[in-house]
């Protein structure tokens, strides 16, 4: 046999593949790109990927190791998934090790077999020709034949007798009896038994509910859409909220459905609630698998399998879905396309919007995205044409757009942060038996803890932060790394005793506001009181009670629900995002405004919003309350356009972190050189690449956290192609800076927090 290795992706940091010795016999054609092997790597077992075989390599043959098993006789992944997984490590720089384990549920990253994954249980089968009943327990006529002819051997025929005993046993029980896959197979293939999945069964039994007549905007929305199936068309679906996208999402999918495809939808990971689910569940008889970071290793796995093999005809989910296999995928939607949770802050920082807009593009299929408050990016799109550009302008059924007023708090006496017509405008809707939804973006009791008598403020040990006081339970506790202590009785410079909460947060201002609404119920959505799925769903519940209501939350509270009651919204306090040194801070101001403002009067009453600043005459937010988001946005891409920056432009970051704040400078430093060096490289080329613009190193708005002090460099350029054909370099010079071990440092591909 001639020599060769097998070339596998290990999820190590390390952006190349790695060589193996196969086991002693095993033919070169066995090995199939996408199976998962088991192999030392360091002092580590770790599970890898084939991606092809060789015949020869730069290892010396002495030091190759071999590969210790093969895990899949088939393929986990396949060719398409492979294809999208190495366009995945090369836009964003990273590992094709770590990007392959994106695509793989945990456990089978672990080693676990697909097979058991899939056949948890085992059941008799149904009695196909059944026999008048007898008090025996029913069996097939033809078994009691069949077994003694087909089954071979003892523990097959003892395994067939446990199945007359008990009808349904799960894989672990029998193997822990000692019967093997191979035994549960035959009896399988003979008809006896069959594998058991089991489905997710939806918290509600699904309600048929017929299409709603839809609306002139939503009837063309739907058509233009109904036309692109079968080829890759990205369309931007604007709507307001409230417009009915979903209702248009739900009948376009039918179209994909009836042809015999799969869909997937994404949604932000705060949008995934049981109405959502159930709102799909009710509407389409066909399984709806789930994922989402609310499940276990195995409730993931399964979902994964019932796609894999198109027993689920459609996913929805939150990020990291997109990665899931769908043989039969006819269609992508990404619901709220603006979302941050769309884009993973840690490891490989994909944007799931991007990736599953090459997924549509390589299965040739169309991709909806929908929004009220489109990203610039996706706007730029549409506006210059690549993306099909649809519009719902109008509010769906019988309700009305609220009316939405910037009111001014300067000079103001406030009441517990509100003003007084504010406070009367509550009031008139509360004694209407209607909802109001204060908005505020902070939780906890209050932002700070002061000594009165020397200004001492509670900080935190381990970031430029302060801790925030929280009461139920009684703590401190650091927002930005977790740190929690107890809070002192007396200031721990001057002794004094009078130490005070300044600011207001959800707990603080639940509090205040039954003091102002005394006999209102309230309720309160943050992190801290929807800990879980089930605390929430729990204050889901208390919001759908009838009756007037306070509701008091976070941005938890903003995104996705539909709360027929809230009439008013209150905005306390517009103006944090204004002056934000990140560029796209206006953008993700207004667009948290106008989501928080779409929670009110979404069924037949109106609704208003109030919206509390100190600078009611700042020309962008005014455009946004006068003429609306998409006007905003022209405004801001002209802006964007001006100063050269995304969408005009493509961007990278290199973030560094250290413990002493000279070492992640320094290292920065370095890259910027580096930089420099190889953008006049370019230039001296004839085909010039437009140049690359630096800036920093420069350090991250809050420098230490946890303990590390944080420095950035930002990488921009005209062309996306100019951009990345330096940063493969950039990532191999970093590999190389000795010295630097104590600096942590990644690089983030189109970074969405700048
Ligand atoms: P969006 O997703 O744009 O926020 P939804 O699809 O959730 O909007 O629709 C908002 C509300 O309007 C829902 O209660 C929905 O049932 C209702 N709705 C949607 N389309 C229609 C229609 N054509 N006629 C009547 N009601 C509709
Ligand atoms: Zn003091
Ligand atoms: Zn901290």
């Amino acid at each position: 046999m001639p020599f060769y290795v097998v070339q596998v992706a290990v999820p190590v940091p390390l952006r190349r593949c790695f060589d193996y010795l196969p086991p002693a016999g095993e033919q070169e054609d066995t090995w199939k790109p996408g199976q998962r092997v088991r192999v030392n790597f360091g002092q580590q077992l770790l599970t890898a990927i084939v991606v092809g075989t060789a015949h020869t390599t730069d290892v010396p043959t002495g030091k190759l190791k071999p590969l210790l098993e093969r895990l899949d006789d088939e393929p986990l992944l396949d060719a398409s998934q492979l294809t999208l997984g190495r366009w995945l490590a090369r836009y964003y720089h990273h590992s094709p090790g770590d990007v392959l384990e994106l695509m793989i549920p945990a456990l089978l990253r672990r080693g676990g077999s697909l097979q058991e994954a899939q056949e948890q249980s085992w059941a008799i089968l149904p009695q196909i020709d059944s026999e008048p009943q007898t008090s025996e327990p029913q069996t097939n006529p033809e078994l009691l034949s069949k077994p003694k002819t087909a089954l071979r051997g003892k523990q097959q025929q003892a395994l067939w007798q446990c199945f007359q005993q008990q009808p349904v046993w799960t894989h672990a029980k029998l193997t822990a009896q000692g019967f093997t896959l191979a035994q549960l197979r035959r009896l399988a293939e003979l008809g006896l038994i069959e594998t058991l999945q089991r489905l997710p069964i939806p918290a509600i039994a699904p309600l048929r509910r017929d299409d709603l007549p839809l609306n002139e905007e939503q009837h063309k929305a739907l058509m233009q859409l109904n036309q692109q199936l079968g080829r890759f068309q990205p369309s931007l679906l604007e709507g307001i909220t409230g417009s009915g996208k979903t209702e248009v999402y739900l009948q376009h999918l039918k179209q994909v459905l009836q042809r015999g495809q799969q869909v997937l939808v994404l949604v932000p990971e705060i949008g995934l609630t049981p109405q959502t689910v159930q709102r799909f569940r009710e509407r389409v008889d066909v399984p709806v698998a789930l994922m989402h970071s609310g499940l276990n290793d195995r409730e993931r796995l399964q979902a994964w399998c019932q796609c894999r093999d198109g027993s689920a005809r459609i996913l929805i989910g939150t990020r990291s879905a997109v990665f899931t296999p769908l043989p039969d995928l006819g269609l992508i939607i990404l619901d709220e396309e603006h979302d941050g949770s769309f884009k993973q802050q840690d490891s490989v920082r994909y944007s799931a919007r991007d990736f599953a807009m090459v997924r549509a593009k390589q299965a040739k299929i169309p991709i909806v995205l929908g929004s009220a408050t489109p990203s610039l990016e996706s706007l730029h799109n549409a506006l210059t044409g690549r993306y099909l550009h649809l519009k719902l302008t109008q509010r769906a059924g019988n309700a009305k757009p609220p009316g939405m007023k910037l009111h001014s708090i300067l000079h103001q006496p406030l009441t517990f942060g509100l003003a007084q017509p504010v406070i009367a405008k509550m009031q008139q809707h509360l004694d209407a038996n209607r909802q109001v939804l204060v908005f505020i973006n902070r939780r906890g009791y209050a932002p700070l803890m002061a000594c009165q008598e020397c200004g001492w403020l509670a900080e935190c040990r381990r970031c430029d932060a302060r801790l925030t006081l929280h009461q139920s339970p009684l703590h401190l506790h650091c927002h930005h790394c977790d740190f929690q202590q107890a809070v002192p009785g007396f200031c721990p410079n001057c002794h004094s005793d009078k130490i005070r909460a300044l600011g207001q947060g959800t707990e603080r201002l639940q509090d205040e506001l039954s003091m102002l609404f005394p006999h209102v119920p309230s309720t309160r959505v943050d992190r801290d009181t929807a800990r879980n799925k089930q605390a929430f769903d729990g204050l889901l519940q208390d919001i759908h009670a009838p009756g007037k209501r306070l509701l008091i939350g976070t941005q938890m509270l903003a995104k996705g629900h539909h709360f027929p009651a809230v009439t008013m919204v209150v905005i306390v306090d517009a103006d944090a995002g204004l002056f934000s040194a990140d560029f796209r801070g206006m953008e993700h101001t207004a667009q948290l405004i106008l989501q928080v403002a779409g929670r009110a009067g979404r069924a037949e009453h109106p609704g208003e919003v109030w919206i509390q600043t100190l600078y009611a005459d700042h020309p962008q937010l005014n455009l946004l309350i006068d003429n609306g988001y998409h006007a905003l946005a022209l405004a801001l891409l002209q802006e964007r356009q001006q100063q050269q920056l995304p969408p005009y432009s493509h961007m990278a970051m290199l973030r560094a972190e250290s413990p002493q704040r000279h070492l992640a400078e320094q290292l920065l430093q370095l890259a910027r050189q580096f930089l420099q060096q190889q953008s006049a490289q370019c230039r001296n080329q004839p085909d010039q690449l437009s140049p690359l613009v630096l800036v920093g190193p420069f350090p991250a708005i809050m420098e230490r956290r946890a303990g590390r002090f944080r420095q950035q460099l930002q990488l921009f350029s005209g062309e996306r192609t100019g951009l990345h054909s330096v940063l493969d370099p950039l990532v191999d010079f970093l590999h190389q800076q000795k010295g630097f071990h104590q600096v942590r440092w990644h690089l983030d591909i189109d970074p969405q927090d700048t």
